[in-house]
């Protein structure tokens, strides 16, 4: 067996994320320079949940850095799928905006498989219209969701070897776990998809040469868990608290797996801020086809 690595490659994200920033700010402003439009990005946030207010303000303030126009909705917690539908309607026939992006969760009332269905396949730069994830499965280009795209850039831009190798996901969500397979099959991994209804869930984790959480339960995957010298991607993002403080914390007990792998993604700083980096891009990506560029 491999002699498990006791100091693990950290694998950041805002290093990542500050790489595929700068080449985006270079061709915004070579656009500003040309004095045409900029890309443009509609974000829309209804009701109070304070984790999707702070995930809208870094996405605006992204916005911003990059040069990027930018506009947010925020709309009261009673507003109405109707409303909300007219609302997305309108932004669709706005020439200005390139992206649409509507906050996730939505209040109950609301359906959320409903709404993306509403938003032009064009702009929709979180990748969940079933247009798009149709394109996704069947190997065309399209605009892809933004963390899984995140997590290959991260294996990217380390130069990890995805081709051939065996990797799990932990988690199926439409936003994560599903699209990611696609993405990691078209990268030519061995794919293998473990859920809350998976038997022996440790020891199939323990085959991955790169192993993927996605599930959002604080510090389930445990060194035993992990192949040693594996590659550990942690998606999740959950607070707790420790000692009468409020801690973000992954879906890895990072402490516990880090002498057992060869490199791992912290959080905060791992995946998050490439995630939003990817929303910048495919907003570019989206006003690029929108243009002929
Ligand atoms: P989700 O709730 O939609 O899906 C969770 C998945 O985990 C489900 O498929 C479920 O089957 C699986 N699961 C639940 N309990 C399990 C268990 N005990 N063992 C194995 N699998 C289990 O969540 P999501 O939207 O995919 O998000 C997952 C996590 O990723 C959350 O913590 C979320 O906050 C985080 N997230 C982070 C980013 C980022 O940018 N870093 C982006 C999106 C989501």
């Amino acid at each position: 067996m491999t002699k498990p690595n006791t100091t693990p490659l950290i694998l950041n994200g805002k290093e990542v994320s500050e790489q595929i920033i700068t080449k985006i700010k270079a061709e915004v402003s070579n656009i500003h320079s040309k004095n045409k439009r900029p890309p443009g990005l509609s974000v829309i946030l209804v009701g109070d949940n304070p984790a999707s207010h702070v995930y809208v303000n870094n996405k605006e303030k992204a916005c911003i850095k990059i040069g990027l126009h930018s506009e947010v909705h925020r709309l009261p917690a009673n507003t109405s799928e109707e409303e909300l539908i007219d609302i997305i309607k309108s932004i669709n026939k706005n020439n200005a905006i390139d992206g649409i992006l509507v906050q996730l969760p939505l209040p109950i009332h609301i359906k959320a498989e409903k709404i993306i269905e509403i938003i032009d396949p064009a702009k929709d730069i979180d990748g969940l219209h079933p247009y798009n994830l149709g394109k996704l499965l069947s190997g065309q280009k399209c605009l892809v969701p933004c963390t899984p795209l995140g997590v290959i850039e991260i294996l990217k831009y380390y130069s990890i070897n995805i081709r051939g190798m065996n990797a799990v996901i932990i988690g199926r969500s439409t936003l994560v776990g599903k699209p990611l397979s696609l993405l990691m099959l078209n990268e030519n991994a061995t794919v293998t998809v473990a859920h809350s209804k998976t038997d022996n869930i440790d020891g199939i984790s323990r085959t991955a040469d790169i192993l993927i959480s996605a599930v959002g339960k604080a510090k389930l995957v445990k060194k035993n868990w992990v192949k040693p010298n594996a590659i550990v991607i942690d998606v999740g993002i959950n607070k707790t608290l420790e000692n009468n403080k409020s801690l973000l914390v992954g879906d890895v007990d990072f402490e516990d797996v880090k002498s057992n792998c060869k490199a791992i993604t912290p959080v905060p700083g791992g995946v998050g801020p490439v995630t939003v980096a990817m929303l910048m891009s495919n907003t570019l990506q989206a006003y690029k086809i929108n243009n002929n560029v």
